[in-house]
């Protein structure tokens, strides 16, 4: 019997966590607060620029050969296939989290990379770091000290940024997103990763954008008219007007870009308040509509899986769902094999979703802990 031909790169990232969860949300779930995505519509302008539209050799591939790619954990788990199928090799890096003394609620700001530990990881074969700030899954949003010291090692060691900044609006409490680009020595060692999906809540489009130099985006054509081809030109159209539109109001109280994170503010801080009331310590997130939540005090309700090894986030969120209806996503897929053992006592909600939902979700949680308090 002959094996299946698999390319050796390919080893090891087949399973993925958004083909088992999407399917168990489906099958399971009353509430859906796993996948991001909004359960509200795009807003109308832009659906309007898409009906309006309606009517009317892979160098940087090559240079990733036997190159290391670093990669800040925990991270958006495509990055790893992404950094493996172009032939290079992740090198992880952790977010320590350091609780405050307080007592008060964790931030996702108390979730820091150790200076020393992040500098060990670079050296003269290292090509290439995946920043994404703000983060998905923690919601960290990188402070300007933080972005300048991954800068200097960037410039240090001659090294490529890989920049995700499609939450890049999602930003609450009045801070601001910095772009890595506009520190010293950056512009020309970045690419920036944007999403109409998430800037404009439409995460269907699949229409994104990256911003950088000549000499790094001839590369990113390539590969682009060479794998993605191309997007719906509509779509992009729509996008486009949405961006004019943008333009047009920027700052003022009628911009998406003021109106969203205001109503995303509120929807945090609902649901950080449903969850701290039964128990599921919430992070608070700084950016992105992701929030992780600390399950560690409902350990008993989750009965033990005989002869699994698998960890306990991962049976907390496919027994909540099957059990509870309520769909969320385990924190350690997010972590690279070596690292996930470490972090099994958190789940990421998302809550890009109508109030409704939300309601739904905290009905849920309510009941739970009254079951729990009366058994
Ligand atoms: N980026 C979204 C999330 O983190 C969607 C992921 C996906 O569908 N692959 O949930």
């Amino acid at each position: 019997m002959s094996r299946p031909v698999q390319a050796r790169r390919l080893e090891g990232i087949d399973k993925n966590i958004w083909v088992e969860f999407v399917k168990l949300a489906a099958t399971y779930s009353k509430v859906n607060l796993g996948q991001g995505f909004p359960d509200f519509p795009a807003p109308d302008f832009l659906t309007e620029a898409l009906t309006r539209a309606l009517g009317g050799g892979n160098h940087m591939l090559h240079q990733y050969t036997r190159a290391f790619v670093i990669i800040i954990e925990p991270f958006f788990d495509c990055y790893e296939p992404m950094v493996k199928m172009a032939g290079g090799t992740p090198v992880f890096v952790p977010l320590r989290p350091n609780p405050p003394r307080d007592g008060k609620l964790m931030s996702s700001a108390d979730w820091q990379l150790d200076p020393a530990e992040l500098a060990s990881k670079f050296n003269e074969r290292t090509k290439a770091i995946v920043l994404n700030s703000p983060n998905n899954p923690l919601g960290k949003v990188f402070s300007r000290g933080e972005l300048g010291l991954i800068a200097e090692l960037c410039v240090k060691h001659d090294v490529l940024c890989i920049s995700d900044e499609v939450y890049e609006w999602l930003v609450y409490d009045g801070k601001r997103h910095i772009r890595i680009a506009s520190l010293k020595g950056m512009w020309d060692r970045t690419v920036i990763v944007g999403s109409a999906g998430k800037t404009f809540s439409a995460t269907g489009w699949k229409v994104g954008w990256v911003v950088g130099p000549d000499r790094l985006l001839q590369h990113l054509r390539t590969v682009h008219q060479n794998s993605v081809y191309h997007c719906a030109t509509i779509a992009q159209e729509a996008v486009a007007q949405g961006f004019q539109r943008e333009l047009m109001l920027y700052g003022k109280p009628e911009s998406y870009f003021v109106q969203l994170p205001k109503e995303l503010q509120q929807k945090r801080d609902w649901l950080v308040q449903s969850l701290d009331d039964v128990g599921m310590k919430p992070i608070i997130p700084e950016g992105t509509y992701f929030l992780v939540a600390d399950i560690s005090q409902f350990k008993s309700d989750v009965p033990e899986v005989p002869n699994s090894d698998e960890p306990y986030d991962y049976r907390f969120a496919k027994w909540m769902v099957k059990n509870k209806g309520l769909a969320a996503i385990p924190l350690s897929a997010f972590y690279s094999e070596a690292h996930k053992n470490n972090y099994t006592n958190f789940i990421r909600f998302c809550f890009a979703k109508e109030e409704a939902t939300l309601k739904a979700a905290s009905d849920i949680l309510q009941k739970w802990k009254q079951e729990k308090t009366s058994s």
